[in-house]
């Protein structure tokens, strides 16, 4: 009988380790993520013809205006970033 009880309370405690170890995993990706798209991957960028300000990803080299949909080179360091006529 008092083995039987050991064994369940074992397997209770490895399955709550099991759910904090997969919370803890979740909240680090979610945390990671959003920390990402805080920091690093996003920057301002100003569109040159209606002077909208907005947030494009930094992985992208080229992005369009929400507002009036002009073709924005995102640009890094020096480049040189500015509306680009499209045709
Ligand atoms: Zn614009």
């Amino acid at each position: 009988m008092i083995e039987v009880s050991a064994i369940q309370g074992l397997l209770v405690y490895l399955g709550l380790m099991g759910l904090g170890l997969g919370a803890a995993v979740a909240w680090d990706a979610w945390r990671a993520r959003r920390q990402e798209w805080q920091v690093s991957n996003e920057r301002l960028v100003r569109c040159t013809r209606c002077s909208c300000a907005f947030i494009a990803e930094r992985t992208r080299r080229e992005t369009d205006c929400p507002r009036c949909g002009a073709r924005l080179s995102v640009g890094g360091r020096g480049g040189r970033s500015g509306y680009q006529e499209q045709t």
